[in-house]
C-alpha cells in the first residue's frame, strides 16, 4: 500500500467530483517526472522483497486459531524496536528492517531496511534477512501470537469466532459485509474509505464466487447454510439471495477477503527506462507460471475451494467497475472495461523490435484525452497507452487537505491512480526527490510458509531477470494467452496437471545457444569484446539485440505452444532450455565459489522439485492436511478444530520441528540461511 497520509478522506460522492482533477494533475506530475528521468541511465541493480504476515492468536483451551487484530500496537512496538536498533545490532550484510501496515488489521508487511545490491553475498543474505525479520516480529508479539507467512486464512469470514477480539459483522459500516466486521480492516482512514468507495462506485457489494471443492459428502447442490441469507441491516443484504451468491460456490462479499491475503513481491531497479520496459515485458508471461508454482491458498471462508490460489479473490474484492463498465447494463457509448483494477497486465510496453504489435491482442480501453496529451509531450505510443490505460480508473481515496499539490515536486495524484492499479507487474517511475531509479515490481507470487521457500523464489526470480537481460531472451506470447494462463494457474493442482502457453524459441535470432551480451554498463566493468570475464555481480545494463536483417516473421501462432509447468522449467526442444536452464547458464557466467553455488542450488532445487512435482505446492499440502484430518467429514468444511491443527502444524513446519518431506527438502531448517545466526535482536 502507498504512503499513509493522515487527513480527511472524501466520501465517494465528494471524491468523484475530483476524479478528473486528480487524473489531470496526476498526468502533469508524470510528465514532470518523465522530463526529469527519461534519459536517466546507469542505475545499478538494487532489489528488494516484500513479505506479508498474518498474526494469529492461539487459544489452546478452545482449540481455536484466530486472527489477532493488534496491528496498531504491534507496529508501534516494532517501530520502537527497530528504531532502537543500530546496524551494529543486526546480522552481517543487513540493515534494520522496516515493518509496514497492510489492509488487514491482523497483517504486517516487512521489507529489508535497504535494498539488496547485485552482489552474491547480498543474494545469499535474503533468507537470513527474512528470517531475521520474522524473528524480530515473533519476539515482540504476545506469547500466544505467531506471525505466519500464509496466503489466505481458512476461517476468515466464517460464522464462528475467527478474530481476537471478536466483533460482529452487523457493524460492517464500510463493507456492509455479511461476514467480515468493520474491525477486520486497518483503521487508518485510507482503508475503510477504499472499502466503502469501491462499494459505492460499483453500486453494490463486491461479489466473489469460488467454486467449492466437491468432496464425497459435500451436499449437492451446495447451498451455503452459513450465509445469513435473511439478514436485513444494510441495503445490500438481499444481494446474496438475489443472485450474487452462486450455488456450488464459496461466496465472499468484501474487500477484506482479497486484500486480507498475504503475498511475496519483488522490486528490481533497472539501468534505464528502456531496460525497465524490457524487463517488465519479459516477466509478464512468467507471472501466471509463478502463481501456479507458488499456489498456497486452497481454503476460504471455512471451505476447501476448487482453486489453489488467491488471484481471482483479490481481483473480485476490489472490482469497483459499474454495471455498465462490466457490460451488464447497456451504456450510451457501449464503453466496457474487461478487467478489475486488480488483475493481470494488459499491455506489453517495451520499446523494442521483439515486441510485435500483434502481441498486444487484448481489448484495452484507454483514456483518449490523456493518451493524446502524453503523445503531444513526445511520449511514444506504447508508453502513452500504458499510462492512459491505468488512468481509465477513478481515484478512490482523496484527502481534502491534499487536493491541491505542487505538480513539479509531488507525485501523489499520479500514485493515487498508479498504486490502485494492482497488476501482476508494476512499472514504477522514479519518485521525485529521491535517488531511486526506474523499477519493475513482480507481484503474482503467493507467500510461502517458510523463509527458505520465500528466499528461494526471490533468488530464482532475480536470477531469471538477469538471465533475461544477459542473454537477451524473448518470452513474448500474445497477451490474451497470458490471460488464459492466469485463469489456468489458479485451478486446483495447476502446477502439476495444468498446461500453459509458453514461447518455444526464447533465444535471440540466429542463436542456437545462450550467449551473454557484451556488457555495456557503467560502474565497475567496462565494455568487453567477445565473451565477458566472469562477474562477481548480478547486474543490469545489458544492451538489447538490434533486429538482424535475416529475421523473417512467421505466423505468431507458431511461436508458442502449450507446455506443462515441468517443461517450462526444465525445457522443451532445442530453443527453450527452460526457466531453470537459462538461470543455470546465467550462473555459469558468474564468478561464484563452491559454497555459494551449493546454496544457490538449494534454492533452485526447490523450484525444480516443485516444477517436476516431487515436492507439493503449499496449496496441495494444505488441502491434503485438511482432507486427512481425523475430524474432517469429507464435506469440504474446514472446521475450527482442523484450522487450529493446521496452523499449529504450519508453525511447527516453519520452526523445523515437524518434518514434511512431501513439502520441503529433508534438510530444511529455519536457520539454514547461508550467512545464518542473526545476532539476538
Ligand atoms: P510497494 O509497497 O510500493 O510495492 P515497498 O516500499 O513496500 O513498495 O517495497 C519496495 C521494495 O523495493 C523493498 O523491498 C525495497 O527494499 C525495494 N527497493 C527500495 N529501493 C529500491 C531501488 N532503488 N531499487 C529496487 N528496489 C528497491
Ligand atoms: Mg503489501
Ligand atoms: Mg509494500
Ligand atoms: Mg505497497
Ligand atoms: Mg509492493
Ligand atoms: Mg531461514
Amino acid at each position: 500500500m502507498g504512503l499513509l497520509y493522515l487527513g480527511t478522506p472524501l466520501t465517494w460522492d465528494e471524491a468523484k467530483q475530483y476524479a478528473d482533477h486528480v487524473r489531470e494533475h496526476g498526468i502533469t506530475q508524470f510528465l514532470y517526472t518523465w522530463d526529469r528521468v527519461k534519459d536517466r541511465w546507469g542505475d545499478e541493480l538494487l532489489w528488494g522483497d516484500e513479505v506479508e504476515y498474518m498474526v494469529v492468536t492461539f487459544d489452546d483451551k478452545e482449540k481455536n486459531a484466530k486472527l489477532s487484530l493488534r496491528q496498531t500496537e504491534i507496529l508501534a512496538k516494532l517501530s520502537q524496536v527497530v528504531g532502537d536498533l543500530t546496524d551494529d545490532d543486526t546480522p552481517a550484510l543487513m540493515t534494520v528492517p522496516t515493518f509496514h501496515p497492510e489492509y488487514g488489521r491482523y497483517m504486517l508487511e516487512s521489507t529489508p531496511g535497504s535494498p539488496y545490491t547485485g552482489s552474491i553475498p547480498d543474494l545469499l543474505s535474503v533468507e537470513t534477512n527474512m528470517h531475521y525479520r520474522r524473528t524480530l516480529a515473533k519476539r515482540h508479539l504476545k506469547e500466544n501470537e505467531i506471525p505466519f507467512t500464509f496466503t489466505s486464512f481458512p476461517r476468515l469470514g466464517t460464522n464462528g469466532i475467527f478474530t481476537e477480539p471478536h466483533f460482529s459483522s452487523d457493524d460492517a459500516k464500510s463493507s456492509h459485509s455479511l461476514f467480515l466486521p468493520e474491525e477486520i480492516t486497518n483503521p487508518h482512514a485510507r482503508f475503510p474509505t477504499l472499502t466503502a468507495n469501491i462499494r459505492s462506485r460499483r453500486g453494490s457489494k463486491v461479489a466473489i464466487n469460488l467454486p467449492i471443492f466437491i468432496d464425497e459428502k459435500t451436499p449437492r447442490p451446495f447451498v451455503d447454510p452459513t450465509i445469513p441469507w435473511q439478514r436485513s441491516i444494510y441495503q445490500e443484504d438481499p444481494e446474496a439471495k438475489n443472485g450474487a451468491a452462486l450455488i456450488d460456490h464459496i461466496y465472499m462479499d468484501a474487500m477484506g477477503f482479497g486484500m486480507g491475503c498475504c503475498c511475496l513481491q519483488l522490486t528490481f531497479q533497472s539501468c534505464n527506462v528502456d531496460e525497465a520496459r524490457r524487463m517488465y515485458d519479459a516477466l509478464i508471461p512468467v507471472g501466471p507460471i509463478m502463481l501456479a508454482l507458488t499456489a498456497a491458498s486452497p481454503a476460504w471462508r471455512g471451505y476447501l475451494a476448487d482453486v489453489d490460489s488467491r488471484w481471482n479473490v483479490i481481483a473480485g474484492s476490489v472490482d469497483d467497475r459499474t454495471p455498465e463498465e462490466r457490460g451488464l447494463r447497456p451504456s450510451k457509448d457501449n464503453y466496457t472495461i474487461p478487467k478489475s483494477r486488480y488483475d493481470s497486465v494488459d499491455l506489453y510496453i517495451a520499446n523494442n523490435w521483439t515486441n510485435k504489435p500483434e502481441y498486444n491482442d487484448a481489448h484495452v480501453p484507454y483514456n483518449k484525452g490523456i493518451f493524446q496529451r502524453l503523445r503531444n509531450h513526445g511520449i511514444d505510443e506504447m508508453l502513452a497507452k500504458h499510462v492512459a490505460h491505468l488512468f481509465i480508473r477513478d481515484p478512490l481515496v482523496i484527502f481534502s487537505e491534499t487536493i491541491n499539490q505542487d505538480d513539479t515536486t509531488s507525485n501523489d495524484h499520479f500514485e493515487n491512480i498508479q498504486s490502485t492499479n494492482w497488476q501482476t507487474l508494476r512499472f514504477k517511475p522514479p519518485p521525485p526527490n529521491s535517488p531511486i531509479g526506474w523499477r519493475v515490481e513482480f507481484r503474482s507470487m503467493e507467500v510461502q510458509m517458510t523463509d527458505f521457500e520465500n528466499a528461494a523464489f526471490a533468488v530464482f526470480i532475480v536470477l531469471l531477470s538477469r538471465a533475461i537481460l544477459a542473454f537477451n531472451l524473448n518470452f513474448y506470447i500474445p497477451i490474451s494467452k497470458v490471460d488464459q494462463n492466469m485463469a489456468r494457474a489458479q485451478k486446483r493442482d495447476a502446477a502439476r496437471s495444468g498446461k500453459f502457453y509458453f514461447r518455444k524459441d526464447v533465444l535471440p535470432p540466429g542463436h542456437d545457444t545462450l550467449t551473454i551480451s557484451p556488457l555495456s554498463c557503467s560502474g565497475s566493468s567496462s565494455p568487453v569484446e567477445g565473451a565477458p570475464a566472469k562477474e562477481k555481480l548480478l547486474r543490469n545494463c545489458f544492451p538489447s539485440v538490434p533486429r538482424p536483417s535475416f529475421v523473417e516473421d512467421g505466423p505468431i501462432e507458431d511461436e508458442y505452444e502449450e507446455m506443462t509447468v515441468e517443461e517450462i522449467f526444465v525445457g522443451k526442444g532445442s530453443k527453450f532450455p527452460g526457466l531453470l536452464g537459462v538461470v543455470e547458464a546465467y550462473i555459469d557466467t558468474l564468478d561464484v565459489d563452491e559454497g555459494d553455488r551449493s546454496q544457490i542450488n538449494k534454492y533452485l532445487d526447490l523450484v525444480r522439485r516443485r516444477a517436476i512435482g516431487s515436492l507439493q505446492t503449499p496449496a496441495t499440502w494444505i488441502r491434503n492436511f485438511v482432507r486427512s484430518h481425523p475430524s474432517y467429514n469429507r464435506d469440504s468444511v474446514v472446521s475450527q478444530e482442523i484450522n487450529y491443527d493446521l496452523m499449529v502444524a504450519v508453525d511447527e513446519i516453519e520452526r523445523g520441528v515437524r518434518r514434511v518431506p512431501e513439502l520441503l527438502p529433508e534438510d530444511y531448517a529455519p536457520t539454514n540461511g547461508y550467512h545464518s545466526k542473526p545476532n539476538s535482536p
